[in-house]
């Protein structure tokens, strides 16, 4: 247990004149009156007011600020009165032990409601004197550092999510870096356990080549700044697992798309030297347009400042740099406490009241709110600038990334509101489903029951719920769609062989076919006849060999010949969304060549046939059926086009139709030249090209050839 002499000595450290006594009073009270109290962690419950006097001496704060950090809780927990701290400790001291008092007499709750209100007594507090929210923080820091000695998971996961949604923004706010990556590396471990400890895995695999990266970066720099003659301190360091984190989340990267894990530090002495080692630093590595940011002419709110900038590093990576001077460090470190003048002996509220006039402005417009919820918005639009908070038609807040759609917010709702929803009203007129969310709109969905979600949405949606919704949503319709055309596929070729399908579907040998044919389910051997992967006869000839042997060599015959051909067609060239190694064909009537947009149909026993989007068989066909496909990118493979060639007859036309098709490098695969009257002739070419772009050249060389009228894709 940390004692009250370590305390008094780091005190006179830093603020060597102060007025120890005070100090000394406040701990022989504070224990007198907590004497018998114990911790959860069975330490004397005194050790909890002296580990946050000790967090508020590495704030570098005032001997009244201590002092009240060691009374911060005598009137809430113990006999203790706010009038009995007045006489023995004075005014200020008084009026601080009563505004954090305050503060933690309100009941925790996650309702929107009691937090808004939570955060709104904070910030009045702060304005009142600022020293409160510093205990308050200190107070939360040294509960989340002894977190573990909670026994509820739920318990410990709300005050660490509490942590993580009032302490650290509010920390932040106030520039106190160091407190603020504290209480979120510990509060992120406790909120979200899993997520922590992937991240943590990830960080420690291929750690020595990290660390080896790290002294090879800062030995290039330190060599850069020497030869420039700029004396500089340089550093190497991981980023937070919470900034990984939140990084991953907001942008929706994958842990190794997080490309400044380690970010570099630049310390030098004066700001004439920072822009020299941005330029130095810039003539080594490439920088990235727009990711160059000046805080030292542009300073923070909360008095930042430093000169942030990625390049392209030394194996093509980006890496983040920041250059700063060792004052502008300090602040980034200590904040507002940075700003504090002990010599003067002023309050810190009166000290700091121009620099943190956001304080001030946010008091001054509180009164213009009506509700809690309304102030809390603006709040936060302060504490989070890259969120949105919009409303509910009941009045709750719901806090979005920016950028985020209506059907983001049904999803955060709830799931089934997400696939149901039809449509929107924001501030109760109709939007589009993409529209834009912004701050302060009130957000009403609408659903139809039994609607389905769109793919489409995926390409507007920003929340990770949203996306991962959805997907799953797709994938489990694609499953049920392939199951029950198998099922049907199966029924037919089963009764044409006089078996009853549905009678042997649930047997034990349905089930060793399955086996045979690798699959875990019979559901899944069924699907895979839907998407075309294997033939219900495949099935039919391992539950009933008699069967098929001797009078269906035909029938085999038939089935199987245009799938083995269809297997020497071109399969390739095109994906299914969701499914790997499915049988393909293109289809004959629209001719589909890479770069064509395209749609799939399930075909009965044969895989997928891909249609041009436009093909007017298509159009017929049952959308029940349709699938989503793309083109993959081949080298190699050749499509036949049907072209269709109108013209006058002339010497030599012929021929310079194929020099010219021969030149584009495409092949021709079969011609029908007829004339008809007046010499009008008119051709079907069917040339072998590569992709849309190469089917354009072909067109536009024979489209110049004299006397060609018009060239035209069947
Ligand atoms: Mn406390």
């Amino acid at each position: 247990m940390i004692r009250i002499t370590d305390i008094i000595d780091k005190l006179t450290e830093y603020y060597p004149e102060a007025d120890v006594d005070i100090v000394d009073r406040a701990y022989i009270y504070s224990a007198r009156v907590h004497a018998g109290q114990v911790r959860l962690s069975g330490e004397p419950y005194l050790s909890h007011p002296l580990e946050v006097a000790n967090i508020l001496t590495d704030m570098k704060l005032d001997p009244m600020s201590i002092a009240a950090g060691l009374l911060h809780d005598v009137v809430e927990d113990t006999h203790s009165s706010i009038e009995e701290i007045y006489k023995t400790f004075g005014k200020d001291v008084a009026h601080i032990v009563s505004g954090v008092t305050k503060i933690s007499v309100l009941p925790f709750s996650t309702d929107q409601q009691r937090q808004a209100e939570n955060i709104r007594k904070m910030i009045l507090a702060m304005a009142d004197d600022l020293r409160v929210i510093l205990i308050k923080l200190a107070d939360r820091l040294h509960n989340i550092r002894t977190l573990n000695y909670h026994k509820s998971a739920e318990k410990q996961r709300s005050i660490a999510q509490e942590t993580l949604d009032i302490y650290a923004p509010i920390a932040s706010r106030l520039g106190i870096y160091w407190l603020k990556n504290e209480l979120e590396e510990k509060a992120f471990y406790y909120a979200n356990p899993e997520e922590y400890q992937r991240i943590q895995d990830l960080l420690e695999t291929n750690q020595e080549e990290r660390q080896r990266y790290v002294s090879t970066v800062k030995t290039l720099i330190e060599e850069k700044m020497a030869e420039a003659g700029i004396a500089a301190e340089v550093m190497g360091r991981y980023k937070q697992y919470y900034s990984i984190y939140q990084k991953m989340m907001s942008q929706n990267l994958e842990f190794e798309e997080v490309y400044d894990i380690i970010a570099f530090r630049i310390i030098v002495e004066n700001v004439a030297q920072c822009y020299a080692a941005l330029g130095h630093i810039h003539s080594k590595w490439k920088p990235i347009p727009k990711k160059i940011k000046d805080y030292i002419a542009v300073p923070k709110p909360n008095m930042y400042q430093s000169l942030h900038t990625t390049v392209i590093g030394p194996y093509g990576e980006r890496m983040e740099i920041q250059i700063r001077t060792r004052e502008m460090d300090y602040v980034a470190k200590y904040g507002i406490a940075a700003h504090w003048s002990y010599k003067e002996g002023k309050t810190l509220g009166i000290n700091t009241e121009n620099t943190f006039a956001w304080i001030h402005n946010l008091v001054e417009n509180q009164k213009n709110f009506g509700n809690p919820e309304e102030f809390l918005e603006n709040v936060r639009i302060d504490l989070f600038p890259d969120e949105v908070f919009v409303f509910t038609p009941r009045g709750e807040v719901k806090s979005l990334p920016k950028g985020a759609t209506p059907v983001d917010f049904a999803y955060m709702i709830h799931t089934e509101v997400g696939n149901e929803c039809t449509g929107a009203k924001v501030n109760g007129r109709l939007v589009p489903l993409q529209y834009e969310l912004k701050t302060g709109d009130i957000v009403e969905i609408l659903t139809t029951k039994g609607h389905e979600p769109s793919k489409d949405w995926l390409n507007f949606v920003k929340t990770v719920k949203a996306k991962s919704r959805i997907r799953q949503w797709i994938r489990k319709q694609e499953k049920e769609r392939s199951l029950s055309l198998g099922r049907e596929l199966c029924e037919k070729a089963f009764r044409k062989h006089k078996l009853n399908f549905s009678a042997m579907v649930n047997t034990r040998e349905m089930e060793k076919a399955a086996e045979a044919f690798n699959f875990k389910t019979v559901d899944d051997l069924i699907a895979n006849v839907g998407i075309g992967k294997i033939t219900p006869l495949q099935i039919i000839r391992k539950l009933a060999p008699q069967v098929t042997e001797k009078k269906e060599t035909k029938f085999i015959d038939r089935l199987m010949r245009p799938r083995e051909r269809k297997r020497r067609e071109k399969s390739e060239g095109v994906a299914v969304h969701g499914m790997d190694d499915i049988l393909i064909r293109f289809a004959k009537c629209c001719q589909p060549v890479p770069g064509d947009p395209i749609i799939g149909y399930i075909t009965q026993g044969q895989g997928v046939t891909v249609h041009r989007t436009n093909c007017v068989n298509a159009l017929k066909l049952n959308p029940d059926r349709q699938i989503d496909v793309e083109w993959k990118s081949e080298e190699d493979s050749l499509f036949p086009v049907s072209l269709k060639i109108t013209g006058y007859d002339r010497m030599g036309l012929l021929a310079e139709i194929s020099t010219e098709i021969s030149k584009a490098g495409a092949n021709i695969h079969d011609v029908r030249l007829e004339s008809r009257e007046n010499k009008y002739i008119y051709g079907e070419f069917t040339v072998l090209v590569k992709d849309l772009p190469h089917l354009d050249t072909v067109m536009t060389r024979l489209k110049k050839i004299l006397k060609v009228q018009d060239v035209k894709r069947v």
